[in-house]
């Protein structure tokens, strides 16, 4: 084992109190493409078509929106979870594990067992859709259903409003309430550690910078460089997939005990 693991290992191991950022990179491994890498979702969609305005105001921008969706959707319904996300069930099952904020819209953090009052999806979830009129909530699958069945612009069966995904578009607000428990989590967690996130969106990685400033110690286990690298007490640039897992398990963390 290297330093850097031998030191991450030791951070976990000390910690009480973890708080889990998740980024892209730690689904790729379950084979749903990271959007913003070349050869991604946006070589063949143009993002600024996607705009929350523009999808709002613009019949022709939300039949080409639900049509993307449906492609990106389909990439992530059937998909599953790998060892990365096994290993944070088990981090949670020893007990260390605060919280887990996701950018990730892909529930793959529910599929591996981790509990849903554990896990703060800040851009949302691509599993649920809502009326942005009445706030009704459906099934992703209902609609796709409809979709699939010919309607391109599906409404609201309550009163006939626009419905989107529950995810957070260019240019659409942040949750406030999840924004502000994410925060809270990071004021009081001893140990933030960011898992296959680049943290260049913003306000999504203002998260663990909190954490940072309140005192807790970071680890970062991301394939690339990110901007908070210098402010880490460790960084390791493996995939996630592979250097988490063997972190937990060299713990051998006691469920019985959580
Ligand atoms: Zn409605």
């Amino acid at each position: 084992m290297d330093e850097a693991f031998q030191r991450a290992a030791a951070y976990i191991s000390g910690a009480k109190r973890i708080l889990a950022f998740t980024g892209a990179g730690l689904s790729t491994e379950s084979g749903i493409p990271d959007f913003r890498s070349p050869g991604g979702i946006w070589d063949r969609y143009d993002p600024s078509d996607f705009e929350f305005q523009k999808i709002v105001s613009s019949k022709r921008a939300r039949e080409a929106y639900w049509k993307m969706g449906t492609e990106f959707y389909g990439t992530m319904k059937d998909a599953l979870p790998n060892p990365a996300h096994r290993a944070l069930k088990q981090l949670e099952d020893s007990g260390k594990l605060d919280a887990l904020v996701t950018q990730n819209i892909d529930h793959l953090h529910q599929k591996a067992g981790s509990s849903p009052e554990k896990i703060i999806e800040i851009h949302g979830t691509a599993f649920t859709v809502s009326c942005l009129e009445c706030g009704k909530g459906y099934p992703r699958d209902e609609i796709e259903a409809r979709l699939a069945a010919g309607e391109s612009d599906p409404t609201c069966d309550a009163c006939d409003g626009m419905l989107k995904p529950d995810t957070i578009s260019f240019g659409q607000a942040m949750p406030q309430d999840r924004m502000e428990e994410a925060f809270h989590h990071a004021e009081t967690c001893d140990l933030c550690m960011v898992l296959g996130s680049s943290l260049v969106v913003y306000p999504a990685a203002a998260v663990p910078v909190r954490a940072v400033e309140r005192g807790a110690r970071l680890l970062i286990l991301n394939r690339d460089p990110t901007p908070l690298d210098n402010r880490a007490d460790t960084v390791i640039r493996d995939p996630v997939g592979q250097v988490l897992p063997r972190i937990i398990q060299a713990l051998s963390l006691d469920s019985s005990a959580g």
